[in-house]
């Protein structure tokens, strides 16, 4: 067994003056049981938590970590930037480089507006969707998470059904009743309603590659079909990419799968590990946004000159380097084939769904296409399994519904210990 004495004294105090002990909720073990550790520092492929046990990273922090922990280059930027002081409040230089970088690398984003986390991003998105098009509804995705807005906990991925509270007491049913909720992968489901809500739909919004309900790719002309639907019926199409951006490709899911959005959405990634979002799209419409536009949007530390650094360093490395999506791309898919020939030594036929540097292991002997997919799921055998790997030192995301994600750190001695690992867990609940 791990010594957890440290994490387990840290989760007791955590718990006296923190909800739940925790600052977001997936943090808690809630669904697979247990407690959290606690994590102290980390370097490259490694998390070490407070009671000196190592781990392989798997979640990196939920996707910004790609060059892996403690990079230099990030931290040599940010101890000069430090140096300037850690925010004006008014605008700097780094801010016009930052908007420029991301206009170069995301296709369809023509005007950029910077924020402070995803669920900021996609939350101004959709008031702007809304106050351009001049209509109030709007069409998401069951098991697509798009932040905590109040509009997007209906029918929510991520955390939202971790702790099996996909509809929030605190949302009003005002605003329920303009979040319309469809199938992913299912485009005769959306064009149903917008069939039942003529002229009454502002936009849609959709993870482009779904990685809040576990990593679902998007079926052959799904995208391409939104794209279409949006364009005969007057509506916005929205990518919530605040995960696939600068992921998939430097450019994204819509680079990816060549498909463009009238407004992009960014976070996790685009602050290096810094508390950062961004909404960006055509110019037209991203001049709604005040002050040259009516669609209020604003932020104290919008543009944080110590966030952008962070963030603009890594972009600029990944625009540089773009042959690092291949390389994340070739060290995922030799993790998932281990995985497969592991699971094919027991006899065990379960699903594993990957897009580039995003999978997950679905314990479903059936295709995972969508939410109803996912939910069926063994989250029992789930959990047993999230244990064994953290015990084999492995920190995968503690709930199925969840995207494992491969940082470029991660080399072939860490593949191959994920393997082994991987071996192990499966012998022990299968055999
Ligand atoms: C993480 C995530 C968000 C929310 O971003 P926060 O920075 O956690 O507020 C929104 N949309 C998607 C697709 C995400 O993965």
């Amino acid at each position: 067994m791990i010594n957890k004495t440290s994490s387990n004294k840290l989760f007791a105090e955590a718990l006296k003056f923190i909800p739940g002990g925790v600052n977001s909720p997936v943090r808690a073990f809630k669904a697979v049981g247990g407690d959290p550790i606690f994590i102290k520092s980390a370097k490259g492929a490694y998390v070490y938590d407070e009671d000196g046990n190592a781990y392989i990273e798997l979640i990196n922090s939920w996707g910004p970590m790609i060059l892996g922990h403690a990079n230099e280059l990030v931290e040599s930027v940010l101890s000069e930037a430090l140096k300037n002081s850690t925010s004006f409040g008014a605008p700097s230089e780094i801010e016009v480089k930052m908007a420029r970088l991301i206009i170069e690398m995301v296709p369809s984003i023509e005007k950029v507006r910077m924020v402070n986390s995803g669920t900021e991003a996609t939350m101004s998105a959709i008031r702007l969707a809304r106050g351009y098009t001049g209509k109030d509804k709007i069409i998401k995705f069951e098991g697509c998470y798009h932040g905590h807005g109040d509009s997007f906990l209906i029918a929510a991925g991520s955390g939202a059904v971790t702790m099996g509270t996909p509809d929030s007491p605190g949302v009003t049913a005002g605003t329920a009743r303009d979040t319309l909720t469809a199938k992913y992968n299912d485009l005769s489901s959306v064009e149903l309603m917008i069939k039942q809500n003529p002229g009454k739909i502002a936009a849609i919004i959709v993870e482009p590659v779904a990685g809040n309900m576990g990593c679902i790719p998007p079926g052959k002309g799904f995208l391409s079909g939104l794209r279409d639907l949006c364009d005969e019926n007057g509506i916005l199409l929205i990518f919530d990419e605040v995960m696939t951006g600068f992921r998939l490709s430097s450019g994204g899911a819509q680079q990816l799968f060549d498909v463009n959005a009238d407004i992009t959405t960014l976070g996790k990634i685009i602050g290096g590990g810094l508390p950062v979002g961004a909404y960006g799209g055509k110019k037209d419409i991203m001049e709604y946004v005040s002050p040259s536009g009516p669609v209020y949007q604003a932020g104290t530390l919008s543009g944080n000159p110590i966030a952008m650094s962070a963030g603009y360093s890594v972009l600029q490395f990944l625009e540089k380097n773009p042959s690092i999506y291949e390389e994340l791309n070739t060290k995922t898919a030799a993790i998932c084939n281990g995985i497969r020939r592991n699971m094919e030594e027991l006899g065990l036929h379960f699903s594993i769904n990957r897009v580039g540097s995003m999978f997950t292991l679905f314990f479903n002997e059936n295709i995972v296409n969508n939410f109803e997919d996912a939910k069926k799921s063994d989250l029992k055998i789930f959990g047993k399994y999230f244990n064994l790997m953290l015990e084999e030192g492995i920190y995968l995301a503690p709930s199925q519904f969840e995207a494992l994600f491969v940082s470029n750190a991660i080399g072939q001695e860490e593949i191959n210990r994920i393997i082994e690992s991987n071996a192990v867990a499966l012998r022990k609940i299968f055999s």
